[in-house]
């Protein structure tokens, strides 16, 4: 198999927008898109895929830098209550000591780890902009160029969301010192983004949005200018409510909890990505649900973090749409946010499949691709004609998937065996993990130990 895909696939099993079907015809042109796909299709003539094919998956909450972190904050300090904001003040010392070069490095390093693991996609809610102390780079897109030439260099598609931080609190209270690397007002907010469109607007792998940090960092007036200033379009991701000190804050500053304020404040709708939404009242729920907004989860970090259990059963009843990040990275496993969703719902409500439903896991797997497709902004998420030709062969060979009929393959994958059993990954037409190994993963992940023995050696 080359690097260079044949323009015509055969797939024996694939997962279409409807469900499984049988002898798929994939047909791509030269820019990397679908342009035909035939259930019932003769294999003649087309290149056959050696398992089992998913859609890529979308990654819709990506902190690359915090991939450098992930197993360094797992004791316990000084403070018997650690928690959140322990684990944010040691993210600080890491952000405000990484250089250009050693972002990049971690960067790519994390990207081919989410292609080796199926997703095909990120969203990078970038949020480090400038010097370590503060002052902006020659070029003001200097950080953003370092994550985007990382995913080009991965290869993975990239929805990066340079993000607008303005305070440290609620109510105008001023940043601290750890984080003057992610200020801008927002008239230079708003330059860097069009900065950024105006060098890489051409590219079908790459896309733009916004995003607000939290309503903590970006105060009413600088959120109306920039939502106000990009098109329908345009991808908004917020973090909120993933904490409950955050919801107490809110609530002493407003009177409103912080989803009930976003609705209520900003023209929430399709192009907004909830990030975490964690503590919602049933209200809250139905007014997000039905504003068309996705919720974002990242079950492993939500997890890890201590945030709670989204209430996915009641946000999924009242219609709403939900996709799925690796956030802080903690573990870069589809399977494994999957798997900790629905067994988070099971040990809340004690009952099996909250989730899973008649189908298995398949309506949720399906809904997340979608979810994670429009917080992208990108043609993904489904193999269809005009969409991106992101897909994934499974090894067909796995003990976890060995004599497991379609109807539950993806429950099989989802729940059972912790072996990798993703192949080959495609994106935008091109093979970058082929046997289970990305073309680069040896000299990316060399050049990442040396700049992380780098920056430890500084901290
Ligand atoms: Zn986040």
């Amino acid at each position: 198999m080359s690097r260079e895909a044949s323009r015509h696939l055969f797939a024996p099993l694939a997962l279409l927008p409807g469900g499984w079907a049988t002898d798929v015809g994939l047909d791509l042109d030269g820019a990397g898109n679908l342009t035909g796909v035939t259930a019932g299709a003769a294999s003649k003539g087309r290149d056959r895929l050696d398992g089992p094919v998913l859609p890529g998956f979308p990654n819709l909450h990506s902190h690359a830098f915090q991939r450098a972190m992930a197993g360094l904050a797992e004791h316990r300090g000084s403070d018997p209550e650690d928690d959140f904001w322990s684990w944010r003040k040691l993210m600080y010392g890491l952000a405000g000591a990484l250089m250009p070069e050693e972002i990049q490095a971690i960067a790519a390093q994390l990207y081919v780890e989410m292609l080796e693991a199926g997703y095909t996609a990120v969203a990078e809610f970038h949020y480090l902009h400038h010097q370590p102390d503060g002052r902006p780079y020659d070029d003001l897109a200097e950080l953003s160029e370092r994550v985007i030439a990382a995913a080009k260099e991965a290869g993975i598609g990239i929805t990066h969301l340079p993000v607008m931080y303005l305070t440290g609190g609620l109510g105008g209270k001023p940043a601290t010192e750890g984080q003057r690397r992610f200020l801008n007002p927002p008239e230079r907010f708003l330059r860097l983004v069009e900065t950024l469109r105006s060098r890489h607007g051409g590219d079908a792998d790459i896309a733009f949005g916004i995003a607000p940090h939290s309503l903590r960092a970006v105060p009413p007036d600088a959120l109306k200018a920039i939502v106000a200033a990009v098109d329908a379009a345009t991808p908004i991701h917020i973090h909120i409510a993933e904490q409950t000190g955050e919801v107490d804050q809110c609530l002493a500053w407003s009177g409103k909890r912080p989803v009930e304020w976003l609705v209520e404040n900003a023209p929430v709708d399709r192009r907004w990505c909830l990030v975490h939404a964690t503590h919602m009242t049933s209200d809250e729920i139905r007014r997000a649900a039905t504003s068309g907004a996705v919720a974002g989860l990242c079950p492993t970090t939500e997890a890890n973090l201590g945030d709670g259990f989204f209430p996915a059963e009641d946000w999924r009843a009242a219609g709403g749409t939900l996709g799925l990040g690796s956030d802080s990275h903690i573990s870069v496993s589809v399977i494994e946010e999957l798997r900790w969703l629905e067994y988070g719902r099971r040990l809340v409500a004690r009952r099996r499949n909250r989730l899973t439903g008649t189908g298995g896991i398949k309506d949720l797997f399906l809904a997340a691709l979608d979810g994670g497709a429009r917080a992208s902004g990108r043609p993904i998420g489904r193999m269809a004609p005009g969409r991106r030709a992101d897909m994934i062969v499974l090894d067909q060979d796995a003990a976890t998937l060995a004599e497991i009929p379609p109807d539950r393959l993806l429950d099989a994958l989802v729940f059972a065996g912790n072996v990798n059993p993703v192949k080959h990954v495609m994106v935008g037409g091109r093979w970058h993990v082929r046997d289970g190994r990305h073309s680069r993963r040896d000299d990316i992940l060399s050049r990442y130990r040396r700049a992380l023995a780098s920056v430890r050696s500084r901290l």
